[in-house]
Order: structure tokens, then sequence, then C-alpha cells
């Protein structure tokens, strides 16, 4: 007995509001369902909405039976018109109670169209618009008509209603029901391959691919490529007299390199190339070498064979580049080798001119004063135009100084990611502090550099 003097205390709130919206507008079961679409949600919408108009005309039934006439014919009245309700219908014509037909539901139909019939010919688009590219599984989404969004809006403002769902989201599902056996393969919510997104008011379908990520290592074996294409200055790759009309400051990059057979494997139409940190063009990267993420964009293949792909990059460098144990990975790959660069441990070999005599013990005893240090670097004069000048504080964990000839050294260093290592030698006219010059007392240049080893502070495959 609690339960039915409570419910009754509640006023029957479901039953209660749908009469009222249905004497104002005209719904079909599916919409009529959606305004209550979080309440009992293992339904579907024209379920939720037909039990609702059942359950009324039951009402309606009873209260004619007992007596209460005027109350029951108008509201079968409601559910014949408004309603659309056949039950309804039918009794209304037996009991001979006028009422309006209504064909157009107020919150899926426009211009006479509703745009759940839509949906076929969606499916039927999506279809062939999928079939020349390869996915596992693929997500839904829609842009709905404004006008209709405003309708069910201003309803709900206006009626009070807490737990519609919106049409969007009730189209899209309906949409994905029908296109899922037809593509034969599962909806994913979190990380699609494609999203098909069916525009109702332009009745068009668009495929969005998400990229593809793949994750490897290079080592640059020869100095003089700079690690991202490099237009010519003069004319912003245009091309002019200065470039030779190529439109570019050197002929080819490593993520060129790397990226275009990427992207022409994957039928993809752009690449991005993330590196974790960026040698100097004229710094060779060898040992395992430098991680890096390929992104391509709208690959219309996800399926390659990396180990042909590493071959076929390789084969086309000259002996330049080398990658190796390329394997598939994710955006946030991409993200984390960025941001975790300065987190890195790398080492270099370099050859040192120095400006004066030496003796080794000068040299043993800077060696020693440079290691297990922190550095301040102000920002090098030579990147001073493209970086803001800042004081980086750096790691240097060793330094090893070994006289080759009488003015020519060579280091080897093992410091943080982002040091700058010429201006640790040179000290930058006093921008780094300290230096290798001012631990000799004697100008130092660093003839030539080349990474020997980097070492991520965690495993940098993080798939
Ligand atoms: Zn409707
Ligand atoms: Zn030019």
């Amino acid at each position: 007995m609690k339960q039915v003097r409570e419910l009754t205390k509640e006023r029957q709130e479901v039953q209660e509001k749908a009469l009222k919206v249905l004497e104002e507008y005209p719904l079909c079961d599916h919409c009529l369902g959606r305004l209550f679409g979080w309440l009992s949600t293992a339904t579907t919408n024209k379920e939720r909405g037909h039990s609702i108009k059942l359950v009324l005309s039951m009402n309606a039934d009873s209260l004619l039976k007992c007596g209460k006439r005027d109350l029951g014919y108008s509201i079968i009245q409601t559910l014949a018109s408004n309603g659309m309700f056949e039950p309804a219908k039918a009794r209304a014509n037996a009991e001979s109670i006028d009422f309006e037909v209504r064909e157009e539901c107020h919150l899926c139909s426009f211009d006479g169209e509703c745009v759940f019939d839509k949906i076929p010919g969606a499916v039927e688009m999506a279809v062939k618009k999928t079939e020349e590219i390869e996915f596992e599984n693929f997500l839904v989404g829609s842009v709905q008509n404004p006008e209709l969004e405003e309708r069910q809006d201003e309803l709900c403002a206006a009626h009070g209603l807490l737990h519609a769902e919106t049409l969007k989201s009730d189209f899209n599902r309906e949409l994905g029901k029908q296109l899922q056996p037809m593509l034969g393969k599962p909806v994913e919510f979190g990380k699609p391959d494609i999203v098909i997104v069916y525009d109702v008011p332009h009745g068009d379908v668009r495929i969005q691919i998400s990229p593809l990520f793949v994750y490897g290592r290079y080592r640059k074996l020869v100095r003089g490529i700079p690690q991202s294409r490099w237009d010519c200055g003069k004319c912003d790759g245009k091309g002019c007299e200065v470039c030779n009309h190529t439109g570019r400051k050197y002929p080819d990059s490593i993520a060129e390199y790397i990226g275009n057979p990427t992207q022409f494997m994957f039928q993809g139409s752009r690449f991005k190339f993330h590196a974790a940190g960026r040698e100097d063009i004229d710094v060779l990267m060898l040992g395992s070498g430098r991680p890096f993420v390929v992104e391509v964009s709208e690959p219309r293949i996800r399926e390659g064979n990396l180990e042909q792909l590493a071959q076929r990059i390789n084969d086309s460098t000259d002996g330049k580049i080398e990658v190796d144990a390329l394997e598939s990975t994710a955006r946030d790959h991409a993200q984390w080798l960025k941001e975790n660069a300065a987190e890195n441990v790398k080492e270099y070999t370099a050859i040192i001119d120095v400006d004066g005599q030496l003796d080794e013990s000068i040299l043993g005893r800077a060696q020693n004063s440079l290691s297990g240090i922190v550095i301040e670097q102000r920002t090098p004069n030579r990147v001073s135009h493209r970086r803001s000048d800042i004081i980086r504080r750096k790691h240097v964990y060793e330094v090893r100084l070994r006289l080759v000839e009488p003015c020519l050294i060579e280091g080897s260093f093992k410091v943080q990611g982002g040091t700058y290592v010429k201006e640790l030698i040179s000290g930058d006219e006093g921008r780094t502090i300290p230096s290798v010059a001012e631990t000799l007392g004697l100008p130092c240049f660093c003839r030539e550099l080349t990474v020997t080893a980097i070492h991520s502070s965690t495993p940098d495959h993080n798939p």
C-alpha cells in the first residue's frame, strides 16, 4: 500500500506531463518516448512513447466505463489526434468522437519529412563512402536541423521535462543501429578508426578518418640534413633565384625521408613528424637513434607492413638516414615524446678546437669540475631569433676531455635533454655558465658534434 500512496502523491508525473505535452503538440511514439529517454533506460524510445500512450488510453477507457465520459472522451481525442495513436483512433471512430488527423510530429518532422526516415538513405551513402577505406570500427555522428533541436529545448523548458534525450543522441544511436549490420564492424566510442557524420540539413555523409601513428627511432649518418623541411628564407617556399626555384634552403629533411613513404604506404593526405627533441643540422645522430612518431592524417589504409616500410625508407635515403623497429602506436605517444624530451639523458661526442696550448692536467681538472653540476644557459645567440630569451638550468652528468693534438680536444658529454652542447663548450660569450672554455680559460669552439645515445627517463614506448 505504501508504494501506491507514494505514487499517487507524486501524481504519476510521467503520464500527467505526457498528456499535457500531447494536448499542445503532435508527437510520434518515438519523440514522446525520447522526452522521457533517461527514465527506464533498457528499452527504446518508441517502446516508451507507445507505452505511455497505451496507459493513457487505458485510463481514458476506465474513465469512460465508470461514467466520467467527458474526461475520457477528451483524452481519447488527444491521443487520436496529436497522439497519432492507432488504438485511440479506432476507439474514437467507434464512439463517434471527432478528432483532427495529424501526420507530422512536432519534434522529428520538418518540411513534411521525418528525420528518422532519412536513416536508410544515410546508411546507403555511408556504406558507399566507406567502401575504399580500411577501418576496424566506427562511430556515428550527425548535424541536426537546429530548428528541430530548438523545438525540443523549448518544449522541455516549458513543461519541466528533465529526463529528455537530445534528438542528436537519439538519431545517432538509431543510425548506428542500422549501419552496424551493413558495415559488419563494431561501434567504438573511445578511439574509433572513422567517424561517419550525417549532415541532416544538407542530406550528406562525411567520413572523418582518424589519424594513425607509427613509432620508431632514427639515426642520421651524415651531416647537413635538417630534421624538418626548411624553406628558403628569401621566398618562404615559393621559389626564387636564391633557392634556384626549389623554394627550399635544404633539399631534404629527416621528416620527409621518413614521413613521405609512411604517408604513401597508408594512403594518407598529410603527415606530421614528432620527435623527442632535435639535433642541429650539422650534428650526427648515432647509437640506437632518436625516438619519433609519424602521424598520418586521413589514412585510407590502416594495416601496413612496417618492416617493409622501414626497408623502403632506408633504401630511399642513400645511407643518410636509418630507421628500424617501426611499430604502430597511439596519439598520446607523440605528445609524450615531446613533453618528456627534456627529461631524457643524452650522450654526445665532440671535436673541439682550442685557441691556445693545453696540457693533460688542466683537462683532468676541467672535466672533474664540469661533471655532476647544473649549468645555466641563456638562450643561445644563434637561436635567439626563434626562441624566447630565458635562462635554462640543465644537468651535466659527466664530461670527459681528451687531448688529441695540442689545440684539439675530443670531448664526451652526458647531459640532460635540451642542453645546448655547443654552448656548453664555447660558453656563448658568457651566456652559458660554466663552460669548457671558461673552465680552461681559453676560447673553445665545437667543430663537430654527434649524438651517440638518447636514454628515455621511462620506457619510451607508451602505446
Ligand atoms: Zn517524432
Ligand atoms: Zn627562394
